[in-house]
């Protein structure tokens, strides 16, 4: 089996106008996906998904990706990854870099989802085998909006559709913060897993006093309080706070993930199976975490064949190490709950978190069937 085309399709969808959403750091007014298609000679088609802005990522990968995938086996995948840092794609200057990591991740589960599909078997059961058959999603909920919300309502809807976790976005003031927690906290029940993510708006005299002030709420983790590239940061307030600290949504590669797990600056790592480099790199990342000691639970904001991709990942990782803080906590899995029709619409069978478990497809490869009428109908010009 070999590649016999690649296509990097730019999906956007936009919101209708005043409903943009986010975090502290901004809000968006579209939801954005990149797929990659390869078709092999005998007809089958792998996908991946690039999670980067859209048209940039489709140039590069045409640009600097194309001719070199055409012609590869499901059996290439880690030589491509290792192409990226040593050979001539993106080269020594840019391999490691967001967008080349971004656009390898897609090509790369692509591969993945062609070798599941050849062997007949999902993607977990060749990444090592499967060390559970559901997750637990947690919805991710109480963006911080355009329009003024009530911050009740979302966290209403997640507790409605059977939600038994949550993460919510906090980080503008500690006053703030401290509210939208309780109010969380109130309408989730007091046995529910509940996160929170600041995505990187404090510094650590900020992040400090904030998760103080929440701290009584029993926070599961605290996401992103500081900036990512602030890791001495991150250890400094890890040595003042008993609140577990995740980051790694802004990770790229395995030479980054490997600095930021050393470091000892966190205690759940969060790699996105769109941009993390792909399947090996998360697995090899998933080896240093848990042999030092930290959590591995992805970041997933992405289409529906990014989540897939995050599900076969997360179905392969080892509980190890039982945190005392972490040990009754089930194995978590991001749910976006905010309007993305990437997400909802691109399967002919979607994903479905709604009785409090997600089940880990056991069809080849990814184990999602696209609907590729969906994907044309957001599919843009590059
Ligand atoms: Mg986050």
């Amino acid at each position: 089996m070999e590649v016999q085309s690649i296509r990097a399709i730019p999906l956007e969808h936009s919101l209708s106008p005043g409903s943009a959403f986010g975090g502290t750091r901004g809000v968006t007014e579209t939801r954005t996906a990149t797929l990659i298609k390869l078709v092999s000679d005998d007809g089958t088609v792998g996908w991946g998904e690039a999670f980067a802005p859209p048209r940039t990522v489709a140039q590069l990968i045409d640009e600097e990706f194309a001719e070199a995938v055409i012609g590869l086996t499901p059996w290439d995948a880690e030589s491509l990854a290792d192409d990226v840092y040593t050979g001539t794609i993106g080269g020594y200057h840019f391999g490691r870099g967001p967008f080349v990591q971004s656009a390898l991740t897609g090509i790369e589960v692509a591969l993945w989802d062609l070798r599941g599909k050849l062997l007949g078997k999902p993607i977990h059961e060749l990444l090592g085998g499967r060390s559970r058959s559901s997750v637990t999603p947690y919805a991710s909920t109480m963006y911080i909006t355009e329009w003024d919300q009530d911050p009740a309502s979302p966290m209403q809807e997640a507790v409605e559709e059977e939600f038994t976790a949550a993460k919510i976005k906090i980080g503008r003031s500690v006053e703030d913060d401290r509210e939208r927690v309780r109010i969380a906290r109130e309408i989730l029940g007091d046995d529910a897993p509940l996160m929170v993510d600041y995505n990187g708006n404090y510094t650590v005299s900020g992040a400090l006093e904030s998760i103080r002030a929440i701290s009584e709420f029993d926070i599961t983790w605290v996401e992103e309080p500081l900036p990512p590239e602030d890791t001495e940061g991150y250890r400094e307030l890890g040595q003042k706070i008993d609140v577990p600290l995740a980051a790694g949504e802004a990770h790229f590669g395995r030479f980054e993930f490997t600095d930021l797990i050393r470091s000892g600056a966190i205690d759940v790592v969060q790699p996105n199976l769109g941009r993390c480099g792909g399947f090996a790199q998360a697995e090899y990342i998933a080896q240093v975490a848990t042999t030092n000691n930290v959590k591995v639970r992805p970041h997933v904001w992405n289409s529906a064949v990014g989540v897939a991709a995050a599900l076969q990942f997360t179905a392969t990782v080892p509980d190890y190490p039982q945190r005392a803080d972490l040990a009754n906590e089930a194995t978590l899995f991001e749910f976006d709950r905010s309007e993305n029709p990437l997400r909802d619409e691109l399967l002919t069978d979607s994903l479905d978190p709604s009785d409090g478990t997600l089940s880990v497809p056991t069809e080849p490869g990814l184990g999602i069937e696209i609907d590729e009428s969906a994907v044309e109908r957001f599919a843009v010009d590059y």
